[in-house]
């Protein structure tokens, strides 16, 4: 009885340390969000200072670790992001899963070839439509995907990636985000189709005046 209470308390200390563990790298993000953050209109957070301009690979590396964590024993041999901003993380990323990066490229449609899987993104901060596409060499049936990105919005980027994902007949493991503004539709519209996706800090509501407020 008391050897099986001893593991019992052992177990639950373990998942304690795991859990406040994982909290403490969120945590991280989240100050830095807050301390460094901007919050444009309603709908756009600048985070050039550390993110997606210059770039923080001391935080690249905690945010790597973090997927990295998350999604251990998936088996993902690749991981796929989207130009431009997605790179510099999936490349750090990358690094801890030991496997390649491909990048989606956008692209004129008049340079699209038969040789590349090729889908439509909306994007978010430029309002433009753009031809995405990557070439059938770097992804194929073999792969088990991870899908890296800076920001879930709306969700278009991550569709379209996922689009190119199943175009190649590969295996989607999930998709790791650096910051999801959850209050936009694309988290819970994309979870509904049973992907999993694993967003690092997110965003309840934000505003000029009072900042960022996160989920939890
Ligand atoms: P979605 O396609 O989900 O609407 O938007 C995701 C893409 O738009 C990301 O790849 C990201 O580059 C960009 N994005 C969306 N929202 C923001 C934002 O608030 N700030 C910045 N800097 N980029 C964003």
């Amino acid at each position: 009885m008391r050897i099986v209470s001893d593991c019992v308390a052992r177990i639950f200390r373990a998942i304690v340390i795991f859990v406040e563990g994982r909290k403490r790298d969120m945590e991280l993000l989240k100050q830095r969000i807050r301390q460094d953050g901007t919050v444009r209109g309603t709908d756009v957070l600048k985070v050039d200072s550390f993110l997606n301009h210059q770039m923080d690979v001391a935080l690249f590396e905690e945010i790597g670790k973090e997927f990295k964590r998350r999604f251990e024993g998936c088996g993902v041999n690749k991981i796929l992001t989207i130009e431009a901003s997605g790179i510099g993380i999936a490349c750090v990323a990358a690094q801890s899963f030991r496997c390649p990066v491909v990048f989606a490229k956008k692209s004129q449609s008049k340079n699209i070839t038969g040789e590349v899987y090729a889908t439509k993104v909306e994007s978010f901060t430029h309002g433009k439509v753009y031809d995405v596409i990557v070439s059938k060499k770097f992804l194929g049936p073999e792969d088990k995907v991870l899908i890296i990105d800076d920001f879930l919005a709306n969700g278009a980027a991550l569709e379209g990636l996922m689009d190119l994902v199943n175009q190649a007949g590969a295996q989607l493991v999930g998709a790791g985000i650096v910051i999801e503004k959850a209050f936009q539709p694309g988290g819970d519209r994309i979870r509904a189709r049973g992907i999993r996706v694993e967003s690092l800090a997110r965003i309840k509501s934000m505003s000029e005046e009072n900042g960022v407020e996160f989920v939890d």
